[in-house]
């Protein structure tokens, strides 16, 4: 690992229990620069080659999300509670991440959460606690993958005829999605449990647009209702 200090960081107002998983389109120069252009951070960057770069010691606020416009649970201030890993990939999370990438953000993954004690239900992608801003880190991130080796956690579509709630956004809430922006939350939730339903987008068209127009059409046409039950009784049985 090689440490390339950025100073965009401050002190935590509350201890670590979240693990946010991000991605940009560039590669590690491009990526740096424009954290310095604007002025942001993440605590670790993986390169285009799995390369591990920390930016920002685990201990202080890195900032990686916009306080305000981000939420999980109950809490806006995600940067104070959480730890960022910023992954460079030209297509934005649209291909897959390579091997090495894989291999590298896997170990780190393990570390932190062993480390920090971070639940399973609190490793997030940015889209989830930014759901109609945010795409990253895509629908190629491999959550299920992530899931097997317990880093997350992932479904059994037979749990969802356990479960009597059909109200979805009572569902997505209680995971901890913001539901303001219901579409936007089944979305976010798509791109994270149900990949086939995200159509591959331009990087720049995911930027500008992160939610497609026809999303709610799409949605539509899915098993989302039975994968969210699913879902939903395995983050309420996760340990
Ligand atoms: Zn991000």
């Amino acid at each position: 690992m090689k440490k390339i200090p950025l100073p965009y960081f401050n002190q935590r107002k509350a201890d670590i229990d979240m693990l946010v998983i991000h991605c940009q389109a560039f590669d590690e120069t491009q990526s740096l620069q424009i954290l310095h252009d604007v002025q942001l951070s993440a605590h670790y960057m993986i390169g285009l080659n799995g390369k591990i770069y920390q930016l920002v010691e685990d201990k202080y606020r890195a900032w990686h999300t916009k306080t305000g416009a981000s939420y999980w649970k109950n809490v806006e201030d995600i940067n104070s509670r959480s730890i960022g890993i910023e992954i460079c990939s030209p297509s934005l999370g649209q291909k897959q991440y390579t091997k090495n990438q894989i291999h590298s953000i896997l170990r780190l993954c393990k570390a932190l959460t062993k480390k920090h004690h971070i639940k399973k239900q609190n490793v997030v992608g940015h889209s989830d606690i930014c759901p109609n801003r945010k795409p990253d880190p895509g629908k190629a991130f491999p959550w299920k993958y992530f899931a097997r080796q317990g880093i997350g956690f992932w479904y059994n579509i037979n749990d969802a005829k356990k479960v009597q709630e059909t109200d979805e956004g009572k569902m997505l809430s209680e995971i901890g999605y913001n539901v303001a922006d219901l579409t936007a939350a089944k979305w976010a939730f798509c791109k994270r449990f149900l990949p086939d339903v995200i159509p591959t987008d331009n990087v720049g068209t995911l930027i500008d647009n992160p939610i497609p127009k026809n999303a709610a059409e799409l949605m539509q046409g899915s098993n989302i209702s039975e994968v969210l039950k699913a879902v939903f009784y395995k983050y309420n049985k996760v340990p």
